[in-house]
């Protein structure tokens, strides 16, 4: 395993739409193994592929509530329920968070790591982070959709 570089908000690879993942080849597993190592690393929730720069349709997300990590290959938000604002920030743009509207609930549609396609309904932060992490994937940032945003130390 191996930590990889995590691409700041002036990095304009952020701004591409990723493509979907044909196979589950080794690449994608070691892959897989790195971002979740990165993403731990860094003490975030979760990491998009584009995120360590390859534009593929992949994100981890951990809420460190002994569920995860949760690994999601061309996810599909399938439907949306209820909204919630909360305060969100973004391991590319570390020095920003921004109070964000989400949907409360969503049910998502995507691939395991075992080449399984699988439906899960998830709700507050959970659902939360899937959105923020689905964005990623067709190049949208939490900036673009925030109510408010303020600076962090
Ligand atoms: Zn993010």
């Amino acid at each position: 395993m191996a930590l990889r570089t995590i691409r700041k908000d002036n990095d304009e690879i952020l701004r591409k739409k990723s493509k979907k993942i044909d196979q589950i080849t080794e690449r994608i597993e070691i892959l897989v193994e790195d971002m979740i190592e990165t993403m731990h690393d860094a003490d975030g929730v979760g990491l998009a592929a584009v995120q360590v720069g390859l534009l593929k349709r992949l994100f981890v997300i951990d809420l460190y509530d002994g569920e995860g990590p949760h690994v999601f290959i061309n996810p599909e938000i399938i439907s949306e329920a209820g909204e919630a604002v909360d305060q969100e920030g973004c391991l590319s743009i570390p020095d920003r968070v921004g109070l964000v509207k989400r949907p409360e609930n969503v049910k998502v549609k995507f691939t395991n790591l075992d080449g399984q396609e699988k439906t899960i309904e998830a709700e507050g932060l959970f659902a939360r982070a899937i959105c923020h992490e689905n964005d990623h994937l067709n190049g949208i940032l939490f900036t673009d959709i925030a109510l408010e945003e303020k600076l962090v130390d």
